[in-house]
């Protein structure tokens, strides 16, 4: 096990198209890290260049004290102890599960009884004790994934690099193998860089997540920090589908520009300023529907004037609360609503009880780099 050390790490591509810019990480021997972020932000680029597949164009890499990438140096990927699993790497069809597994202890020359006892101790680690004579054809996806990951742990290796490895499988499957390789990797204390898209499983496996977009490191942080205080508008909306609206903040609190959106300056928490023009990022979780038939007394809190009418556009059922998006004067917002679902078309009013400001100049990351996953507002300007 080990710790990953990347310093100023750059990659720029023959073609020109920048991969990585001037990354800096610390992995702590024993992490597990989920690096996240849209398509395209250079997740794939960071881990094989980690892996020694590509080689940086400026910056350093080193796994524990080893210098692997640099100035002068390249270190081959078969030197470097790393055990991987890609989504795109499948299991050998012409081998069995048994042969699949040790073969990385064939190519390092190990004997076979050290194979044997090697490849008993890993069949039971990922569960597929008395699987080592199949056919991987006769495997499920997930059966097919945990002999992958078998394969990848098998040399011992200093640290675990996994891309999308979970990706193509489907739910439940996938929920339990979030659940085992969490486990596993826990028990015995691996160092792990776990790339996904997918921003819930970040958020569920890691110590730390890092958002990655445009080849640079947006964000890292430990996932309620991430979640609940997000360093720019641009994570909070890919992260959280946070609705962002510009405007300007006073001792009084924040008014938004060409929109009824007014929030109170002691439900304003603030990143890098607490005044001037900037934006709000107003998480699902952080907002308040009250049907507009209500009696308005009994939901006007504190600061709260007029803001205008909302109508509930899509209304989904979820476990911790009905995923629900209004349309608030032309703003699309996204609500996590506890309790009784909101009908599509239903007036309701919009009380925001918490939001985080980001002034202008704290907040360069151009609101169009990240692609927000499912929708995005940006009211004002
Ligand atoms: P992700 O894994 O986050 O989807 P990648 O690391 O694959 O992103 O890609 C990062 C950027 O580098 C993208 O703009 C992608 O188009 C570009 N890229 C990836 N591979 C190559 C390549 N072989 N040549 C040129 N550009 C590439
Ligand atoms: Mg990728």
């Amino acid at each position: 096990m080990a710790s990953v050390t990347l310093s100023r790490l750059g990659l720029t591509y023959p073609d020109g198209t920048v991969g990585l810019d001037a990354v800096d990480l610390t992995v702590a021997d024993g992490e597990f890290i989920a690096l996240v972020g849209p398509s395209g932000s250079g997740k794939t680029t960071l881990l094989r260049a980690i892996a020694g597949f590509l080689a940086p164009t400026t910056g350093t890499v080193h796994i524990g004290d080893t210098l692997v990438a640099g100035p002068g140096t390249l270190l081959a990927p078969e030197k470097r102890g790393l055990g991987m699993v890609f989504q795109q790497h499948a299991v050998w069809p012409h081998l069995t599960v048994a042969q699949n597994i040790v073969y990385p202890l064939r190519r390092a020359g190990v004997g076979r009884a050290q194979r044997a006892q090697q490849l008993a101790r890993v069949l039971s680690t990922v569960g597929l004790t008395g699987f080592d004579k199949r056919n991987p054809a006769t495997l499920s996806g997930g059966q097919r994934q945990r002999v992958a990951l078998a394969r990848a742990i098998i040399g011992s290796p200093r640290v675990l690099l996994l891309d999308e490895a979970l990706s193509a499988l489907d739910e439940p499957l996938r929920g339990a193998l979030r659940l085992e390789l969490q486990a596993l990797t826990r028990s015995i204390g691996l160092t792990v860089i776990h790339v996904t898209h997918d921003r819930e499983e970040a958020l569920a496996l890691a110590d730390r997540v890092v958002v990655l977009d445009g080849g640079r490191v947006q964000q890292i942080g430990a996932p309620p920090e991430l979640v609940s205080l997000p360093n720019s508008p641009a994570v909070a909306r890919f992260l959280s589908d946070a609705t962002i609206f510009s405007g300007v903040l006073s001792p009084s609190g924040f008014v938004a520009t060409d929109h009824p959106c007014a929030v109170p300056g002691s439900r304003i928490e603030a990143v890098g300023g607490r005044s001037g023009p900037g934006s709000i990022a107003v998480l699902p979780e952080d907002i308040d529907l009250v049907a507009a038939s209500a009696d308005r007394q009994d939901v006007r809190g504190e600061g709260d004037d007029d803001h205008g009418s909302a109508r509930v556009t899509s209304s989904l059922f979820g476990r911790t609360g009905n995923d629900v998006v209004v349309d608030w004067e032309g703003a699309s917002v996204r609500c996590r609503v506890p309790g009784v679902r909101p009908l599509v078309g239903e007036p309701v009013r919009v009380s925001v009880r918490r939001a985080v400001f980001y002034p202008r100049a704290a907040a360069p990351a151009p609101a169009a780099v990240f692609a927000a996953p499912y929708h995005s507002t940006e009211i004002g300007g």
